[in-house]
């Protein structure tokens, strides 16, 4: 067992560390409050590598562990996580989906672009009756031959706005239920193909939620991944990946919240001596940082696993609801330790607080991971 970060990997992280802190942290507050898109911030994320990390620099990835990818999703997660679920989406949904079950054609057609940040990508499973039970998929897509004729509503999509492409989920064979579901690349400008308005949320305020509506839109055959029926096994297989990386965010939440409560502690009076002197609140920060460290080995365990090439299902689950719930607890306690001061925006620990929520909700609420779990111990 070794529990030592490579070389390369801590360069990653403190590279990730400090465009966090000097380039996502002015301006947050802002874009938070305002749901400003963070076009610019997304930009130099595809300069700096952090679009497509695991993906091969044949198809112009950054070829690297996922480890590597899940330390930079904690570095940025401490800061930004709008831009976090930017970078999440894309590179464990989008770009990994494509590069591990795309065509050749496929893989060079589009992820040059989703790697460099030229072009976004948005995995589109959820609708408005089909969320947690995603096998409910109600939007068609009906076989005419060369094409298929795609119709239906997608809601909740990340880079909803801003992607470029989309691989949908979509049922072409009501009669093989979730065998009869296909993934299909949809790209932004197709007849038919309308973007709704953008949601205002609680956290995560400033990317991109949309519904999707998709007219009679004609997508050809060869933008299918995979064989016939194969797309609710793509989704959640990519889900199964991506849940490290919402891992890796609700942990960055907790940890960034638990950075800040640390030095408020040491730094803020009250009766006389610092609040970190108070055993109240030394216990608090106690429990935060052993939670954290329990969050992180979960973690980088399932990060580990999948670069070895072993299942890493029930590990990613395991990390995902673990992490997510240390997010709410660690923010919460965060914001109490601040005091007043925690309530306001100024001090970044109340928008991590409102953040951490999503980490329950989205890639598999709590309740779906407990489902994941349970089914996979009692086997
Ligand atoms: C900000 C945001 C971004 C998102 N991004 C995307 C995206 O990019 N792509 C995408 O496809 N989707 C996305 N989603 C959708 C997200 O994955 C779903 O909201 C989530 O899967 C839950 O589905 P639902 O909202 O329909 O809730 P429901 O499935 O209706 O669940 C409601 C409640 O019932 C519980 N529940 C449901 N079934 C069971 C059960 N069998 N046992 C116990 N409890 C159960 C749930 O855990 C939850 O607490 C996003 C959502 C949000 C809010």
């Amino acid at each position: 067992m070794k529990f030592q970060l490579t070389e390369d990997q801590l360069m990653i992280k403190q590279a990730a560390r400090e465009f966090a802190q000097n380039e996502l942290k002015p301006g947050v507050i802002e874009r938070d409050s305002h749901m400003k898109y963070p076009a610019e911030q997304v930009q130099r994320m595809g300069e700096l590598g952090l679009l497509g990390m695991m993906v091969n620099p044949e198809y112009g990835g950054g070829g690297m562990d996922t480890v590597s990818y899940v330390l930079a999703m904690e570095e940025l997660s401490k800061i930004d996580n709008s831009c976090s679920v930017i970078m999440s989406v894309n590179n464990s949904l989008v770009c990994w989906g494509l590069e591990k079950y795309g065509t050749e054609e496929q893989k060079r057609k589009y992820l040059p672009n989703l790697t460099a940040g030229d072009k976004i990508g948005a995995f589109c499973l959820s609708e408005p009756e089909a969320g947690s039970d995603a096998t409910s998929q109600r939007t068609t897509a009906e076989d005419k031959g060369d094409y298929y004729l795609l119709n239906g509503t997608k809601n909740w999509i990340t880079n909803g706005g801003s992607a470029s492409v989309y691989l949908v989920m979509a049922q072409t064979d009501v009669a093989k239920g979730s065998k009869g579901i296909n993934c299909l690349i949809v790209e932004k400008g197709m007849d038919g193909f309308i973007v709704g308005a953008k949601e205002d949320k609680l956290g995560i305020r400033s990317s991109d939620t949309n519904t999707l509506i998709f007219n009679d839109v004609k997508v050809p055959k060869e933008n299918r991944i995979g064989d016939n029926g194969f797309g609710f096994t793509f989704a959640m297989q990519t889900l199964s990946g991506g849940r490290i990386g919402i891992a890796a965010q609700a942990l960055g939440i907790a940890a960034g919240a638990y950075e800040l409560a640390l030095d408020y502690a040491k730094t803020r009076k009250a009766f006389g001596k610092e609040i970190s002197q108070h055993q109240a609140i030394q216990f608090k920060l106690a429990d935060m940082a052993t939670e954290i460290e329990a969050a992180r080995l979960l973690v980088y365990h399932a990060a580990w696993l999948k670069d070895q090439n072993q299942n890493y299902d029930l590990a990613s689950s395991m990390a995902k609801v673990f992490a997510s719930e240390v997010a709410m607890r660690t923010t919460v306690e965060a914001v109490q330790i601040h005091g007043g001061y925690g309530y306001v925006k100024e001090y970044h620990v109340e928008r991590l607080m409102r953040d951490a929520k999503i980490t329950q909700i989205y890639e598999g609420t709590s309740e779906v991971q407990r489902i994941v779990i349970s089914r996979s111990i009692l086997k």
